[in-house]
């Protein structure tokens, strides 16, 4: 068998373990085997690519690919191992962005290779140059709106650029403008290609994946980061057919529809539109969510260990502030002597609590807390107006009544927990500041809220003492 056909053969392993990998990956209790099927996938995928180029290329060359590989692969293994959870989403966005960039560096390659050589010089036949030309616009166009897309999204994920949305006048007719304008310089590409052409191609469409981006609420951007990976998979699919590689399209298609598919799903869930998420919060303008003002409460550690001596039932309903205080561990402590006391236990996950979908499943699972008490927003929301107190541990956003009661509010709309229907709620947090979404909270000043400031792992530890 020669060297192509091994490869062959090998892409077809390889996207089968991604197939199987994704499929891992949608449940906790298969998750473990879904990212160890995504391993093998890429390790087969990439020993098979580097045994068919060597078919065709020089040792140096060869030797070239492995130094990148190590140094690829070094780099990759240093973040994965030093990164926070908190850190994760931000990290995510900016692989997707090297995803783009790749896309973009691919069909500047392909031009340079074929559309810049001239019909007289280069390998492609004639027939077959005008689909090459159009390959080269869409490949770029996919590649760059997702390169400065994610980094967008990795600079409001990280808190280096505000996460209010940008609203410049004319916005929507600005993102179809720059649709329009990519459609008719791809044409004019495939009719004549030129230099100029493929620098206006790439300017459009930097442009334009940085004011969908940036167009977008911090309450949208779940959507918009499983969006971005969606595009990161037509990115890589759009490659493989400039290389001509099969694996990238299959594997591009796979985690394209795979993401498409989540960001529906996410915006269900929100109660958003798909298509004005994707088309850069189209149709949606930024309304003023009314001033919120009162008095809050506040308790001490032994007031809320005495509320829990007393309840039947407890909720806990974590958010990205027990990320941040890596406070999973004495709440998971906490649940396991409530439960010996007989107090009924469970927590409600918000679909978009914390920076990831999945966030705080993973956090709880990580201590340990049992699956079958971890319940989803739609399964436990009904139930919290029985519980007799809630412990709302760094959530804000995602137990806003803002979002039902204040139709002006930027998280108007967005399905929430309805804590405030129990009995008592606790809420840790540091301060009154607002959550992600930039929007105050009307929960904190509510009868039967109460807030414990401080550290949340602090504080829960605190409370397990007291108990
Ligand atoms: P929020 O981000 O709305 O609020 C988190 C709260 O945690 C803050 O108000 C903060 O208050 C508190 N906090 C931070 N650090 C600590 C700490 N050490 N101890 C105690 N409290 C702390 O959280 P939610 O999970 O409710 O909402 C998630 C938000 O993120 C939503 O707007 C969602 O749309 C967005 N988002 C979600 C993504 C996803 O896929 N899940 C992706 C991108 C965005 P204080 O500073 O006062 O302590």
């Amino acid at each position: 068998m020669s060297a192509g056909a091994a490869a062959t053969a090998a892409y077809v392993v390889a996207a089968l373990l991604t197939v199987m990998s994704l499929a891992g990956l949608s449940k906790h209790e298969t998750a473990r085997s879904g990212v160890a099927y995504g391993i093998a996938g890429m390790a087969v995928a990439l020993v098979a690519t580097v045994v068919m180029v060597a078919e065709s290329v020089s040792a140096g060359a060869v030797a070239l690919l492995a130094v990148a590989m190590v140094v690829g692969g070094g780099i990759g293994l240093w973040r994965a191992r030093v990164v926070e959870m908190t850190g994760m989403p931000e990290l995510i966005a900016l692989l997707h962005s090297f995803v783009g960039l790749a896309a973009v560096l691919v069909g500047w390659n392909g031009y340079l290779e074929v559309e810049a050589l001239g019909p007289a010089q280069t390998t492609v036949a004639p027939e077959l140059l005008g689909i090459h030309s159009v390959e080269v616009g869409i490949g770029v166009f996919i590649g760059a709106v997702t390169f400065t897309g994610s980094l967008v999204a990795y600079g409001k994920l990280s808190g280096r650029m505000k996460s209010r949305p940008l609203a410049l006048p004319g916005k929507n007719a600005l993102n179809l403008g720059a649709l329009v304008a990519f459609a008719a310089l791809t044409v004019g590409f495939t009719v004549a290609p030129s230099l100029g052409l493929m620098i206006a191609i790439t300017a459009v469409a930097l442009a334009l994946g940085w004011h969908l981006v940036a167009s977008i609420g911090g309450g949208d951007m779940p959507v918009v980061v499983s969006m971005l990976n969606s595009y990161s998979g037509w990115a890589a699919a759009a490659s493989g057919f400039l290389l001509d590689n099969t694996l990238l399209i299959v594997t591009g298609a796979l985690v394209g529809s795979s993401g498409a598919y989540l960001s529906y799903v996410m915006c269900q869930a929100m109660n958003r539109s798909f298509l004005s998420v994707i088309a850069g919060g189209f149709g949606v303008e930024s309304g003023t969510s009314a001033a919120v003002e009162g008095e809050h409460r506040e308790v001490t550690a032994d007031e809320v260990a005495a509320m829990l001596t007393d309840a039947s039932s407890v909720v806990i309903v974590p958010g990205y502030g027990m990320a941040v205080a890596q406070a999973q561990y004495p709440v998971a402590d906490l649940t396991r002597r409530l439960v010996e006391r007989g107090v009924e236990v469970r927590f409600g996950i918000h679909p978009v609590a914390g920076r990831l979908p999945g966030h705080m499943n993973v956090l709880l699972a990580e201590a340990k807390v049992p699956y079958d008490i971890v319940l989803e927003m739609d399964e436990i929301n009904d139930d919290l107006a029985s519980t007799s107190v809630v412990l709302v541990i760094g959530a804000n956003d995602t137990v806003n009544p803002a979002a039902m009661e204040d139709p002006a509010s930027p998280i108007a709309g967005m399905p929430v927990l309805r804590v405030w229907e129990a009995k008592d709620v606790v809420v840790f947090k540091r301060s009154m500041a607002v959550g992600y979404a930039g929007v105050q909270n009307p929960l904190f000043f509510r009868e039967n809220t109460s807030m414990i400031f401080g550290d949340a792992r602090v504080r829960v530890e605190d409370i397990i003492k007291a108990l």
